[in-house]
């Protein structure tokens, strides 16, 4: 037995994981960090058995943000060469949801950048989400539009809308150095407007925007406490033309015990890998599903993913199966080998 053992014992029998814990799993060395993984991946499983929860973004509005968060593409002075436009029409978002239902999805994410919705804002959205919920009955819907307004998510809530997203993003004590358009208590304050309006609370963070270890812990309390029954766990993606262009702090294995501090600290909330997947876990991902229970398929809001198909066979590969779906994820089986017809034998360059 580990102490990593030891600890999941504990949770397992009801202990809450103190920060001095928290700590010691974040700071799990390179070598411990297969170990530590299979620790941890046993709270998964006790929760969520191999089931993985597959989310869909739909960008309804992107660029154009007046705030000025520093890790964002979208953000006021970010010169990333993103995709820019307003408002989509309904038929357009919902032709979007479609695509993510169709591809395996149960919760569709409806996203809009700036800071706050505007009344006829959240009328417009109220409207594309009843259109949704007409077609797909059974489908949650995520609305994410930035900070809220007295009555604003009583109105999301009444038109169908079931969780609210606004992430804090990192701890109160880093806040104010990666933004300074709006403050964290001004961030949960929407949460705790959502959640009062009856809307599930979906919060989480991005790590690798300066933050120190405590820091990172003192962000997974905080939505511990905050009660987010969701936490997504983007990993920074330091997109060119922002002021955390070239920052990369995290690799795959750092990524990995980031996910097993969150679940450690929330073992029975929802998990989300989310922005970052890709490029920081890398060829790591599955192990990343043993630990988090939750992603996006597909694109990101301003950055694209992986093929959506390589998404649903990572899920097959590593034998887990999508929450609410009928089927198991299908898997992929290719036409047979590739003949090499390139390197030796060939006049083709190597494949090194
Ligand atoms: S408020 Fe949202 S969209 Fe605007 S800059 Fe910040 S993170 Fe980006």
């Amino acid at each position: 037995m580990t102490e990593h053992d030891d600890l999941v014992e504990a949770i397992l029998g009801g202990h809450r994981t103190t920060e001095a814990e928290a700590l010691a799993v974040l700071r799990t060395s390179d070598e411990d960090t297969l170990d530590l993984v299979s620790a941890v991946a046993r709270l998964r499983r006790a929760y969520f058995g191999m089931t993985v929860k597959v989310n869909y973004l739909v960008n309804l509005k992107s660029g154009l943000c007046p705030e000025d968060c520093g890790y964002c593409s979208q953000a006021l002075g970010s010169s990333s060469e993103i995709l820019r436009y307003t408002w989509l029409k309904a038929d357009e978002a919902l032709e979007q949801a479609r695509a993510g239902l169709d591809g395996g999805a149960t919760r569709v994410c409806m996203v809009a950048s700036g800071r706050g919705p505007t009344d006829r804002d959240v009328e417009r959205v109220a409207g594309m989400v009843g259109a949704i919920k007409e077609e797909h009955p059974q489908t949650e819907v995520c609305a994410c539009l930035g900070l809220l307004k007295e009555g604003q998510a009583e109105r999301l809530r009444a038109a169908g809308v079931d969780a609210y997203n606004h992430n804090i993003n990192t701890a109160e004590s880093h806040h104010d150095s990666i933004v300074s358009t709006h403050t964290y208590a001004d961030r949960v304050a929407t949460v705790a407007k959502a959640q009062g309006a009856g809307l599930s609370a979906c919060s989480g963070l991005i790590a690798g925007l300066g933050e120190s270890d405590e820091q990172l812990v003192e962000a997974l309390l905080a939505l511990r406490d905050l009660g987010s029954e969701s936490i997504p766990v983007n990993f920074l993606m330091p997109f060119d033309g922002t002021p955390k262009q070239q920052t990369w702090e995290l690799t795959p294995l750092r990524c990995l015990r980031i996910l097993a501090t969150a679940r450690v600290l929330a073992p029975q909330r929802e998990i989300r890998i989310a922005a970052g997947r890709e490029m920081h876990l890398r060829s790591l991902q599955t192990l990343g599903l043993h630990l988090a229970n939750s992603i996006f398929l597909g694109d990101y809001l301003t950055s694209e993913g992986q093929a959506a198909q390589d998404d649903l066979a990572l899920l097959a590969d590593g034998g887990f199966t999508i929450l609410g779906a009928d089927e198991v994820p299908g898997e992929r089986r290719g036409g047979g080998p590739a003949i090499r017809r390139r390197g030796a034998g060939t006049t083709e360059a190597a494949n090194a």
